[in-house]
């Protein structure tokens, strides 16, 4: 990089040794944790409020902001996504989802992604690099900044999905601390509860996490009921099988607080994991394993050249229906932002040209 330091990531006690650093009083670093936290200013420019000498020391050794957004894609249903680009010209996806009640905004934990899940177009970029604690906050502040305004406080919740490209728990420290700071009541003030982080099942961190306290919640991508479909389906599966997945998910069970889930997701292909014998399986899986869970049916996102297409609406309901009647709380995740490439599964850096394609200039 760029030797500058990347603001954005500090919490704001680190914000106040770093001001320290530079012999300035401790308010001023409370001044600019709040000016990029609770404000979402990116330049230090705008942050009129310090000195201009010291805005001026600041341009010169740190930054306010590192993503540029190359291109903002705007869904019939609302769905927003943004391409942005790392200081060293790496994507970065983020996709903005409005709902009646809460906002929710997936973000990515890495460029790329190392795991090879079949179903995923994401595989397909491999692994660029893991993004640290400052382009996981900035992400946050892009989409807010664009959906109400610089500064402008979310008219509803903000809910966080990590569940954009890349493995979250593969970049474990640097997303728990982009957690950190965005729950900090002087900045975002989105607290863990508000975070759900998505795991195609990295045993080792799971355990972490469930050691981890003020923790975000945690969904499994299962995607298959067997070992041996779910080694073809997503080879992360050879490495932690199915029994050792599952035994990791049970001891993070006991820290669930009271009305808290375990999310188990599973992408529906058809003719490959929807049958009513794989329903069963499933159920049976999780049933043995006597997990507090729900499971969430996410319909497969198609994407050229992607092998696979979604179940139908009937197979979809079909394979809820078994697995309701063994007891497993099933919901049907609707797709959104299919059209512009914003949906689960389908992030891989995708310049489309369709007119809801908007260009914005640097930031
Ligand atoms: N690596 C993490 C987070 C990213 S994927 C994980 O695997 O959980 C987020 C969710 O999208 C996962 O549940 C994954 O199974 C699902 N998904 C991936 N590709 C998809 C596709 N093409 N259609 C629908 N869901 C997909």
């Amino acid at each position: 990089m760029d030797k500058a330091v990347q603001l954005t990531g500090l919490t704001r006690p680190e914000m106040l040794s770093f001001v320290e650093t530079l012999g300035e009083p401790a308010y001023r670093g409370r001044q600019l944790f709040a000016a990029l936290q609770n404000r979402r200013l990116r330049s230090f420019d705008d942050i009129t409020d310090l000195p201009k000498d010291f805005r001026g020391q600041l341009n010169e050794i740190a930054r306010a902001a590192t993503l540029k957004i190359e291109s903002r894609y705007v869904s019939d249903d609302g769905t927003r996504r943004y391409l942005m680009k790392t200081h060293d010209s790496l994507p970065v996806e983020t996709v903005f989802i409005p709902e009646e009640r809460r906002d929710t905004i997936c973000f990515s934990s890495q460029s790329g992604c190392p795991l090879q899940c079949t179903f995923c177009l994401t595989a397909q970029l491999g692994l660029l690099r893991s993004l640290t604690a400052g382009e996981i906050v900035e992400q946050i502040q892009v989409a807010l900044n664009d959906a109400y305004g610089v500064g402008v406080k979310p008219p509803r919740g903000t809910n966080l999905v990590a569940m954009g490209a890349g493995e979250p728990l593969l970049n474990l420290d640097q997303l728990l601390k982009a957690l950190r700071v965005m729950a900090d009541p002087q900045g975002m003030h989105i607290v863990p509860n508000r975070v759900t982080v998505s795991t195609a099942g990295v045993v080792p961190r799971i355990l972490d996490l469930a050691n981890t306290s003020d923790r975000p919640h945690l969904a499994i991508s299962l995607a298959a009921p067997t070992d041996e479909l779910r080694n073809e389906l997503m080879p992360i599966n050879k490495r932690w099988p199915l029994d050792e997945l599952l035994s990791a998910c049970k001891v993070f069970e006991k820290t669930l607080k009271p009305a808290e889930r375990l999310t188990f997701e599973y992408v529906m292909l058809d003719g490959v994991n929807d049958s009513d014998e794989q329903a069963r399986q499933l159920a049976n899986l999780l049933n043995r394993h006597t997990i507090k869970s729900k499971v969430n049916l996410i319909p497969h996102n198609a994407a050229d050249p992607l092998p696979y297409q979604p179940s139908s609406d009937e197979r979809v309901d079909r394979f809820k229906n078994i697995l309701e009647s063994k007891g497993i709380h099933t919901y049907v995740r609707r797709p959104r932002g299919r059209d512009i490439f914003a949906a689960c599964g389908q992030l891989a850096a995708r310049q489309t040209t369709l007119n809801t394609r908007i260009q914005i200039g640097a930031n």
